[in-house]
Formats: C-alpha cells, sequence, structure tokens
C-alpha cells in the first residue's frame, strides 16, 4: 500500500480523493494554483505544494511540476481527479517513466479510447453495437454528402479527438451539411488541435445510460451499478440518477457484460466509464471514460462500494473484493450538480465570493463540495461548487429527499443554478422518469426556471415582511437562494 499519494487536482475532487486517502491510511499532498491559495482542498491534504504562478488551468496541466512536486514530497502516486492530466496518456507515461504510479488504467488503455474514431474501431472488432456511422475521418465535403445520405438523416459530426460536447454538430439535411463541417472542423482545431471530423447517426430521443466499471490487474472486471445521465444541457450532464428508470435486471445483464466486454478489449484496468446511447430498447456505445466520473457518488450511494478507494487499492496492485455476485443495489440515488452560474442569464458563469454558505444534511444527504464561506470562486476553472447527492429507498423518495435539501441549500453572494434543479424536479415528465436527452428544452425547462425564482421570491418577501426585515434587500437574496435562509439570516443581523 501507498505511504503517500498526490492528487493532482484541484476542488471537491480533490477533497474526495484525500477522503478516501484519509480513511486507507495515506497521506496526501496537494498541488496547488496561485488562483487555489486559499482553496479548501490545498488546506485539507497533509502537505500543499504551489505549482505555479499561472493562475489559470495551465498550473494544473503541467506535467514537470506536477511530477517535480511528487518528486520532492517522496509521493509514490498520482491521482489525477477527472478532467486536466487525467486522460492525458503522456502524462499518464510520464508518471510510468519516473516510477510513480498512475491511479488510472495503463496509458496504452487511455490512448485507445483518446480518439472516438479508434475507440469506435476497437468496440466494433470486439463484438460491442457502436451508433451507426463510420469509422474514418471525412475530408472531402463530397465524401461527407454520400455518407450522410448512406447514414440518413439527422446525422451528428463529432470531432475525433472530441470531449466536453465541444464541435459536435447536429445536421437535420443535406443542405445543412457543408455550413456545419466547417464549423465543427475550425472549432476542432482550435479546441484540440486535430480537425478530424467523423459522422454518426444522430439518434432521436435517445438516454444517455453509462456503467461502473472496475477491473484489477489481474483481469477481473465487473460492473457497478447503471447510471441515467440524460438530464443535459449543451451535451453536459447537470442531473444524473442510478439506476436509470428504464432498467431492469434482463437489461442491466445484458449492457453490464457488454461494458465489460468493451473494458477487457481495452485491458482496462482502474475505475472507468463505459457510457452508451440507448434509444427504445436498443443501446450502443458511445465512448469509454478513463478514470473516475463526476457523478461516481451516485454509484457508491445504491451499491456501497467506495469507488475511489478500490481505484486507490487496484493501483496498488490488490485484487479486487468484489465479485459481480457481490453487487447489489439498494435504493436510488440522484446527483445535481450545484453550479455558480445564472440559470436566468443562459447559464453564464457566475464567479465571486461566497459570502454565507450552509449545506444541506439530514438523512440520505450526500454534499461532496470544495467551498466555505468567505471563499473566492476563481474564474478560471469550471464552475462546479459542490455534488448535491440525495439517496432514498426508492425513486420518489430520492426525490423528496433531493427537493428538501435543495431548500434547505444555502448559498448567498454568487448566483446558483439551485433554481434549475427546483424546476425539473417538480416536473411531472421528469419525475415520471420519462426523460431523454432532449429533455430540458422539450419540457421548455428555462420558463419553469422563471417560474421557481419569481416563486422563491415570493416566499421571501413574505416571510420578510412578516419579520419587518428590509424587503428589499432580503426579496434579492431571495430570490438566488429560496425562502428558508431569509429569516434565519435577518434574525441573527437585528
Ligand atoms: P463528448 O465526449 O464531447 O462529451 P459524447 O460523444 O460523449 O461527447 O456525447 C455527449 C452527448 O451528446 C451524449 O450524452 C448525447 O446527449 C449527445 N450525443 C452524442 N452522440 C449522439 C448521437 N449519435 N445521437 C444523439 N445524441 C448524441
Amino acid at each position: 500500500m501507498f505511504n503517500k499519494i498526490l492528487v493532482a487536482n484541484r476542488g471537491e475532487i480533490a477533497i474526495r480523493v484525500m477522503r478516501a486517502c484519509r480513511e486507507l491510511g495515506i497521506s496526501t499532498v496537494a498541488v496547488y494554483s496561485e488562483a487555489d491559495k486559499n482553496a479548501l482542498f490545498a488546506k485539507y491534504a497533509d502537505e500543499a505544494v504551489y505549482i505555479g504562478p499561472s493562475p489559470s488551468s495551465q498550473s494544473y496541466l503541467s506535467i514537470d511540476n506536477i511530477i517535480k512536486a511528487a518528486q520532492e514530497t517522496g509521493s509514490e502516486a498520482i491521482h489525477p481527479g477527472y478532467g486536466f492530466l487525467s486522460e492525458n496518456t503522456t502524462f499518464a507515461s510520464a508518471c510510468e517513466d519516473n516510477g510513480i504510479v498512475f491511479i488510472g488504467p495503463p496509458s496504452s488503455s487511455i490512448d485507445s479510447m483518446g480518439s472516438k474514431i479508434t475507440a469506435r474501431q476497437t468496440m466494433k472488432d470486439a463484438g460491442v453495437p457502436i451508433v451507426p456511422g463510420i469509422e474514418e475521418g471525412i475530408s472531402d465535403p463530397q465524401e461527407a454528402a454520400e455518407i450522410a445520405d448512406s447514414i440518413g438523416y439527422p446525422i451528428i459530426l463529432k470531432p475525433a479527438a472530441g470531449g466536453g460536447g465541444i464541435g459536435m454538430k447536429i445536421v437535420m439535411n443535406d443542405r445543412e451539411l457543408m455550413p456545419a463541417l466547417s464549423s465543427s472542423q475550425s472549432v476542432a482545431r482550435s479546441a484540440f488541435g486535430d480537425d478530424t471530423i467523423y459522422i454518426e447517426k444522430y439518434l432521436t430521443e435517445p438516454r444517455h445510460i453509462e456503467f461502473q466499471i472496475l477491473a484489477d490487474r489481474r483481469g477481473k472486471t465487473i460492473y457497478v451499478s447503471d447510471r441515467e445521465c440524460s438530464i443535459q444541457r449543451r451535451h453536459q450532464k447537470l442531473i444524473e440518477e442510478s439506476p436509470s428508470p428504464v432498467m431492469d435486471e434482463s437489461l442491466r445483464e445484458q449492457m453490464g457484460s457488454i461494458a465489460v466486454k468493451a473494458a477487457k478489449a481495452i485491458g482496462y484496468v482502474s475505475a472507468g466509464t463505459v457510457e452508451f446511447m440507448y434509444s427504445r430498447g436498443d443501446f450502443y456505445f458511445l465512448e469509454m471514460n478513463t478514470r473516475l466520473q463526476v457523478e461516481h457518488p451516485i454509484t457508491e450511494m445504491v451499491t456501497g462500494v467506495d469507488l475511489a478507494k478500490e481505484q486507490i487499492l487496484i493501483a496498488a496492485g490488490e485484487d479486487l473484493a468484489y465479485s459481480q455476485n457481490d453487487i447489489e443495489i439498494k435504493g436510488w440515488a440522484i446527483e445535481c450538480r450545484i453550479n455558480a452560474e445564472d440559470p436566468l442569464n443562459d447559464f453564464s458563469p457566475a464567479p465571486g465570493k461566497i459570502k454565507r454558505y450552509r449545506s444541506p444534511g439530514g438523512p440520505g444527504i450526500r454534499v461532496d463540495s470544495g467551498v466555505y464561506t468567505g471563499y473566492v470562486i476563481p474564474p478560471y476553472y469550471d464552475s462546479l461548487i459542490s455534488k448535491l447527492v440525495a439517496h432514498g429507498r426508492d425513486r420518489m423518495e430520492a426525490i423528496a429527499r433531493m427537493e428538501r435539501a435543495l431548500y434547505e441549500y444555502i448559498i448567498v453572494g454568487v448566483k446558483t443554478n439551485l433554481i434549475f434543479h427546483k424546476a425539473v424536479l417538480r416536473n411531472k415528465r421528469f419525475r415520471s422518469g420519462d426523460i431523454n436527452t432532449h429533455f430540458i428544452k422539450e419540457e421548455n425547462i428555462g420558463e419553469a426556471v422563471k417560474a421557481v425564482a419569481v416563486e422563491d421570491y415570493e416566499k421571501g418577501m413574505s416571510l420578510a415582511s412578516a419579520l419587518g426585515a428590509d424587503t428589499r434587500k432580503i426579496a434579492a437574496i431571495t430570490a438566488a437562494i429560496g425562502a428558508y435562509m431569509t429569516a434565519e439570516e435577518d434574525q441573527e443581523k437585528s
């Protein structure tokens, strides 16, 4: 087992990993940028190494500085978290070359999933169903038109090197194809330095369903719950749940064993996720994420498996303590990504100082966050404040707990998407489980969010006037956070 691990990430995921280390009796080293001097994760670690004057992501992408920090602190292993260097083969190899254990898969596994085209080819060869489409890059517009015709519109153009939904373009007919292709290419060129684009059939009303995988060095590979991640905005997940509402035992076994097959096809070791598009009983491999996912806690809640810990144990060479039959799903878990962004203004990022922070608690609630009262959310990184997770004995109890927790959540000073989550959770279709990746658009959630904002505002106003408080000030706070806190805030001041 390791004595010391360096965590090459920031925010909530750095803390999540360090929590696992603490439970395992492993010392932790944080690395932090200029902008993260006062971040919670840097304080949480046993040691913290300053790795960069650059306030931005550059510090966390500096392979040399991170390896040096690991060497100087005597860290035997590095956990990359998600994002940043987590799926970077150069980094994984640099760790390997310097005798430091990379807590993740072998660099060869990352490599085989690095290009979406190679990934598709590999999966096709392994007998894993993939979304209909092609397994090579298109360059010639004429050729693109012929391929699109043969696949049949609508289609989706995707950068081979893509991620985060960047550069993907849905094309409804042949007239839209050329402008879409050149736009995809230019976005891909500037985002990834590679403008290779390929074509997939665009599935209508698909669900995004993924499987958590754990694999040890001996090749023992299991699936650890499915996750439904269809509540997305601009192809980015906002609410996830486990299990998926469409899942039954036989579908889970079918998809789960294909996910295991996919992982084995690339010699996978560590925790990873196989993503599928599911549409009317059919499912297709979408991609494999070779890291711990943002949404891993919902799997932990329903299975009781500590994924971060298992990932570390596997990296230390231990055999997986679980067999497939040990994995049981108990109840239901939902995660809301709480972001510092303004849902009333096109979800624009809203960094700034958190003047007051109180996270919810009580039965079935878990909050993974990296913030505190007085913390200033820097503008350089993603806007995730926390992951709010609710677990209940069934889906309705998980929803009820989540709604209760959203009501309790106090974040003053920055705008958040709490009202967005409130709007989705009360939506009838969401509650019935009838969701797909177009849910937010189809249900016009934007309007519902405004209604929640008004409702919260009015609740706050009436509370404020009952308390004889400065209504204007209270109302402004309330519009952003809900009514609950207002009374308390006011009472403390008076
Ligand atoms: P990225 O790696 O950039 O996040 P993915 O390939 O994982 O891109 O796709 C992200 C999301 O885009 C999916 O969850 C889904 O909502 C949508 N999507 C991707 N491919 C398709 C497709 N062929 N048909 C319909 N929706 C798709």
